[in-house]
């Protein structure tokens, strides 16, 4: 008899689960709480259990990581896994530690088919969806890791907030980014606030307004140029929804969670393509128009093996940085992490390393 995996069932599937094997409806409540609170993987060591219980679990039911393949920690102390699940499929996944707290970026895809020329992820073709298992246990690996089970009170632990940003459009594989994130915030488990997670997309319009109805997370667009011109060269998929599609939707998000609930835009500085003052006035123009409660996120680019962009300048983004927070948005420029160790945003790669 194949064994049912545990990790990334809902709690009603889990609930279901426990009724099939003959068990009353709230041992699966105990259950949730061994795997997402204490973050056991071991049915013997669930001591509020009985034995023949804890026998019987064991028999039909498994609580699976992935594989760690490799762990790297660079200088700055980001830190990287290379994990493999069942089926041989490798992603990545980054703790980004700061003073006392930290954010683990975790993967949706095999790879990605968004094909932003700018990100190393996406030169390496999709391969398959992660399923919401497959996307919990990334988190899971990380609290592992750091020490953090039983969950930790939300203003003692390191690994505080959750960005869905590593490798993957999270929006080409919404159903299952859904239940995890539900999982993963659940108040009974790890616990992760609504306010702590961020979803980053590349801007698949139709589906923004779900960050708000089914998640109230917040919500991150990768923008990284003022105009569809420019946008289409680095990003293809702005060809299917382009900016004009993306900010409308953005309003629908603001509609729901309220315009205080800023939207990030993530803006890669790429050196002579959209660094320039210009640049700059024609982003603020755009912003003005959506009427979009945002603040931008200045990206220095991390050149990768074989990428065809340069980083902008210092001086350039600041003096970008400077024109944006004078029109009133927020625009700090994001120090990069993990450099040495390829760790940074859209350099996350899990194969021909
Ligand atoms: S930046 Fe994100 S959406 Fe674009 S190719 Fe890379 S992983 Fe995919």
């Amino acid at each position: 008899m194949e064994k049912t995996e545990l990790i990334g069932l809902s709690k009603d599937e889990l609930a279901a689960q426990i009724e099939a094997i003959g068990e009353k409806p709230f041992r699966a409540k105990q259950l949730w709480q061994w795997i997402y609170y204490r973050g056991e993987t071991d049915f013997e060591k669930m001591s509020n259990l009985s034995k023949d219980l804890r026998a019987k679990l064991a028999e039909h039911f498994t609580i699976t990581r992935p594989k760690i393949v490799t762990e790297q920690i660079s200088s700055d102390k980001t830190h990287k896994w290379l994990l493999e699940f069942a089926d041989g499929q490798r992603i990545e996944t980054v703790y980004i530690p700061e003073e006392d707290r930290g954010a683990v970026c975790i993967s949706t895809q095999v790879g990605c088919a968004v094909g932003c020329r700018f990100c190393h992820t996406g030169s390496q073709k999709i391969t398959r969806n992660l399923t919401a298992g497959e996307i919990v246990s990334q988190f899971m690996v990380a609290r592992d890791a750091y020490g953090e089970w039983p969950s930790p009170t939300s203003e003692t632990r390191y690994l505080s907030n959750i960005v869905v940003m590593g490798m993957g459009e999270p929006l080409h594989n919404p159903d299952n980014v859904i239940k995890a994130l539900k999982i993963l915030s659940d108040g009974e488990g790890i616990a992760i606030s609504k306010r702590r997670i961020t979803l980053s997309t590349s801007g698949i319009a139709p589906k923004i307004p779900l960050v708000a109805t089914e998640l109230g997370v917040k919500l991150a667009i990768s923008l990284h140029a003022p105009n569809d011109e420019k946008r289409s060269q680095i990003m293809p998929i702005n060809d299917r929804f382009c900016i004009d599609e993306v900010l409308k939707a953005c309003q629908k998000y603001q509609d729901v969670m309220g315009f205080s609930r800023m939207i990030t835009f993530e803006y890669l500085m790429l050196k002579d393509f959209n660094d320039s003052p210009e640049d700059a006035k024609e982003l603020i123009a755009l912003m003005k128009k959506y009427k979009l409660g945002a603040k931008f996120n200045l990206i220095p680019f991390n050149p990768w093996p074989g990428c065809n962009y340069q980083p902008s300048s210092n001086n350039k983004v600041h003096a970008f940085s400077r024109m944006l927070e004078a029109a009133g948005y927020e625009a700090p420029i994001r120090v990069a992490r993990g450099q040495d160790i390829l760790a940074a945003c859209g350099q996350l790669k899990s194969k021909n390393q």
